[in-house]
């Protein structure tokens, strides 16, 4: 496992697209020679309409999903080089995830969703509880460890997800609308934890389809019809 020594200590680039093309089954190309590196310590929206390629992009971006032609790059690693136990190690100690519908298991309680997080990134299990009360801490949920999915409301939900996208401190956070089921106000909150997290060091993407969102964001890449058409970067702008 050498070859995934951490790179933590050179700043620089955490994922570079360079060249990619993603066709879908039945011959869509969902994304169209597309390249993007995203530099430790950014905040940035990929923004675009529906059906313009987001969620696939999102999917390269973690390495969940190859690209049919072209490379991508996490922390320095040519995801093609590695072979699957490779790529999900690499996964679980670089990458973040955070979906708009959640994604917590039900009959597991905020700090034992938190926890999830540690499953796969060679955490030893008495390590992992503390550590999620942490994570859940840095959310503003200190008051919630031991409450169930179904006893939180919406906003709180989304920010367990962010504990658990966020407990291993990965290079790099994926948010694939993450306000996309909320109301306005928790939408907003969640959007201001992200831009908090992000204050203290954390590298985000945000995959979104509201320019209201984006434009809170210090950069915003642009998606239609799979291909980047803007990638525009405000110093200040949050
Ligand atoms: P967005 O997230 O921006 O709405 P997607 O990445 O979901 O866009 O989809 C981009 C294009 O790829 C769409 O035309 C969609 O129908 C197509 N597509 C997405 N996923 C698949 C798939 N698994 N199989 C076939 N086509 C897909
Ligand atoms: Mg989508």
């Amino acid at each position: 496992m050498s070859a995934l020594a951490p790179t933590a200590a050179s700043p620089g680039p955490v994922l570079v697209l360079d060249d990619v093309t993603k066709r879908h089954p039945g011959g869509v190309t969902a994304l169209d020679r597309v390249s993007l590196r995203v530099t430790e310590g950014e905040l940035l929206a990929v923004v675009g309409p529906s059906g313009s390629g987001k969620s696939t992009l999102l999917h390269i971006m973690g390495t969940l999903d190859r690209p049919t032609t072209g490379t991508v790059r996490v922390g320095g690693h040519d995801v093609r080089t590695l072979r699957d136990r490779q790529l999900s190690a690499l996964r679980a100690r670089s990458l973040g995830f955070v979906f708009q519908h959640f994604h917590l298991t039900d009959g597991l309680d905020a700090t034992e969703n938190v926890a999830t997080g540690l499953l796969y990134a060679g955490v030893p299990r008495r390590r992992r509880r503390p550590l999620a009360r942490e994570a859940l801490d840095r959310v503003g949920l200190a008051h919630r460890h031991t409450h169930l999915p179904q006893q939180l409301s919406g906003g709180e939900r989304q920010r367990v997800a962010i504990a658990r996208a966020l407990v291993n401190r990965p290079a790099l956070v994926l948010a694939d609308e993450p306000t996309g089921a909320l109301d306005a106000a928790n939408g907003t909150a969640v959007l201001d934890l992200l831009v908090e997290l992000n204050a203290q060091g954390t590298t985000i993407a945000v995959i979104t389809h509201d320019r209201d969102i984006a434009a809170r964001l210090p950069r915003r890449v642009e998606l239609r019809d799979g291909r980047i058409t803007d990638d525009v970067c405000e110093v200040g702008a949050v």
